[in-house]
Formats: C-alpha cells, sequence, structure tokens
C-alpha cells in the first residue's frame, strides 16, 4: 500500500522551494487508501467510468437523498498554464471548490464536485495576479460541463419540445440551457438554405402584438407582430425554413431576396419565377 501512496503524492515545489503542490495530491492519497487494500485500481476505474478528461475520480460517497458526490480532482498539469500568459505555475496560491452540472448518469442523481487550485502568476511582465484551474472539460467560470452543454443543445434543438423541458431534463437554469441551446444552432443557422423548389408559406398567430413608442416622435409602432409566416421546403427535405414576423406579401417577399443567389429565379419578375409559392391556406 505504501508503494500506492508513493505512486500519487506529487511535491510541486515553489520559487522559495517551498512544498505548495502536496495538499491536492494528498486528498487523492487518503481516497487511495480507503480504497487500496482491496484493489488499488479502483480510483482508476471510477476515473475511467466518469470519463471527463483531466479530472480523476478521488472520492464517491451518497448523499442524503441516494445522490453520488463525485469528488474530483485536477489531473491534467495543463491546467496550471496561466489563461493569460501560457506560462504552467508552480506556485500555488490556496485551493477552491466548483460544482459543474454534469450529464445524467444512472438514474441517482450525481453531483460532481471539483477540488481545484488556485495558482500564482509569477510571469514578471504579465499582468494576471493569479488564476484557478480550468479544462477543456469545464472551462474557466461554467456551471456546466462541455459535454453537458453540447448534449443539451443537441437535445433541445433534436428531442424536447422546448427549452424548458431541456433544462429540466438535464438540471440546469433555462439561461444556460437556452445558451446551450443557441450554441448549438447558430452553426447550422449560419449555412445557405439549401436549393428549394417549392415554396410553401402558412401564417401562425401567436401571443399578443407588442407595441413600442418612438422616443423622438412619440407615435407608436409594432415591435412584434401577433402574425409569423412559417416559410417551408414544401416538395423537399428542407423542413422549416424560416419564421418570419409579420404576415404581409411585402415581408415574405423581402425574406425570399435575402437568400442565397443559388437560389433560381430568386430576382426574377414573377412569372419567370421558377421557385413556386405554395399557400397553405385554411386558417
Ligand atoms: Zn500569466
Amino acid at each position: 500500500m505504501t508503494s500506492v501512496i508513493m505512486a500519487v503524492v506529487k511535491a510541486v515545489h515553489g520559487h522559495e522551494g517551498e512544498v505548495t503542490g502536496l495538499v491536492q495530491r494528498t486528498q487523492f492519497q487518503a481516497v487511495q487508501d480507503d480504497t487500496a487494500g482491496q484493489d488499488d485500481r479502483s480510483g482508476q476505474d471510477a476515473t475511467l467510468l466518469l470519463g471527463l478528461e483531466g479530472l480523476a475520480v478521488a472520492q464517491v460517497e451518497l448523499d442524503d437523498e441516494g445522490g453520488r458526490v463525485v469528488h474530483v480532482v485536477t489531473d491534467d498539469e495543463s491546467a496550471a498554464g496561466c489563461p493569460s500568459c501560457g506560462v504552467l505555475s508552480t506556485s500555488v496560491k490556496g485551493h477552491a471548490v466548483t460544482r459543474p452540472r454534469d450529464v445524467p448518469y444512472g438514474q441517482a442523481p450525481l453531483h460532481l464536485v471539483w477540488h481545484k487550485r488556485r495558482w500564482r502568476c509569477r510571469e514578471a511582465a504579465c499582468p494576471r495576479g493569479s488564476f484557478t484551474e480550468s479544462l477543456p472539460a469545464v472551462p474557466a467560470r461554467a456551471r456546466v460541463t462541455s459535454r453537458l452543454r453540447t448534449e443539451c443543445g443537441a437535445g433541445i434543438a433534436q428531442r424536447f419540445s422546448c427549452v424548458k423541458a431541456g433544462a429540466e431534463h438535464y438540471a440546469v437554469s433555462w439561461p444556460v440551457a437556452h445558451r446551450a441551446f443557441i450554441a448549438h444552432v447558430d452553426p447550422v443557422l449560419a449555412q445557405p438554405l439549401p436549393p428549394v423548389t417549392v415554396l410553401g408559406i402558412d401564417e401562425t398567430r401567436r401571443g399578443k402584438v407588442k407595441w413600442a413608442q418612438d422616443p423622438v416622435t412619440g407615435r407608436w409602432f409594432v415591435l412584434a407582430d401577433r402574425w409569423h409566416t412559417g416559410i417551408v421546403d414544401a416538395a423537399g427535405t428542407g423542413g422549416l425554413l424560416a419564421h418570419i414576423d409579420g404576415r404581409t406579401a411585402a415581408k415574405v417577399a423581402e425574406w425570399i431576396a435575402e437568400q442565397p443567389d443559388s437560389w433560381p429565379g430568386r430576382d426574377h419578375p414573377r412569372h419567370d419565377r421558377p421557385v413556386r409559392v405554395l399557400p397553405a391556406g385554411g386558417h
């Protein structure tokens, strides 16, 4: 067992020669102590099972509600890199604990507790005095792991009915879920629309009209129309292409004019237009 402890204790020396990195590793050692009698691989096995790159499982315990509390420590030396100058620090300033949300695993709740270090940056030319550890798996100031953010955003786009449903499933706040969703769809929305031969158009009434007052003229104007126009790829597989605020012909024509040059007949007079417009009607 002694050899196990020696393997995980790794002293880090600061500029004055003091041992600065021992506390974190000691915690890891304590866990190894508890479990090493049966199997000194259990910490590694738990780390593999968790699968968060750069983090090592130190201890798993149950809380009063039957949830699993997973204590993790940093296992990636690049986490000590100063975010401003990039130089690896060896001077520990203190410790911090964060609780990033992670993807659900199993039925019982899983709570991550990351015991991380705060480092001093000793680079003379660097303006940053200190920083806490961060990893690509859990970026600085992130409340959720990167993989939860990715999964939540994709889930809302593909499986859940709305942002609120995704937020509830992943036990995150609505703003966190919404940001994840936006990050997921932004690259998709930046792509040009697919070629379309038949546009389907339908109008939808939603909510109430919103008015706003011009601060200069004092005149009221419609800020958000209660009518939206949905535009779909009626003969292809492009699905819903856009939702336009309002339902006038001018609004639709304006939207079509903004579409890619690859759309045939986009700028031609109506009777020449190869793109046919098919109103759904009936509402
Ligand atoms: Zn620095």
